[in-house]
């Protein structure tokens, strides 16, 4: 019999996210977006949310613990702006749940990772987040998100 050990002890030091806090996805218009979230997911949209710092405005569905964000450019010259622009409406990104965002930041960092965010700022909800450059993650843009301590 094959006893196959795999262990990771030593190279990852920090939490590890507990799972998929939401997935965020650019859309042309919150307005034209919904429906398709509504009316054939069955899903219901619970909040709308302008983040001016990045802006865009942000609207919310629950599935199970993760949410689904869509998100919409009130700049064209904006994150999603340009996403959008270069791409085309889609996945932009996809957000982990996790206990010390700052840990995770440098914890990546110390990897190599190209960060967008040295240190979190405030996201949609409340949520302090950070954002690794998709240039170090396979091409997807990741996020790290922690609720505030209460
Ligand atoms: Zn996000």
């Amino acid at each position: 019999m094959i006893k196959l050990v795999v262990t990771f002890a030593g190279k990852f030091k920090a939490m590890k996210p507990t799972h998929i806090e939401h997935i965020g996805i650019a859309v042309k218009s919150l307005q034209e977006s919904i429906p398709y979230y509504e009316d054939i997911l069955g899903l219901k949209c619970y909040a709308i949310e302008e983040v001016a710092d990045q802006k865009v405005k942000t609207a919310f569905f629950m599935v199970g613990q993760t949410k689904i964000e869509l998100l919409e450019s009130t700049d064209p010259e904006g994150p999603i702006g340009k996403f959008v622009e270069k791409k085309g409406p889609g996945v932009h990104h996809i957000a982990f749940a996790v206990e010390d965002v700052q840990q995770m930041l440098d914890h990546a960092a110390e990897k190599g990772v190209q960060l967008i965010d040295k240190t979190p700022r405030k996201g949609a909800e409340g949520l302090e987040i950070a954002f690794l450059h998709p240039k170090s993650t396979q091409g997807v843009l990741t996020e790290f998100c922690q609720h505030p301590k209460e």
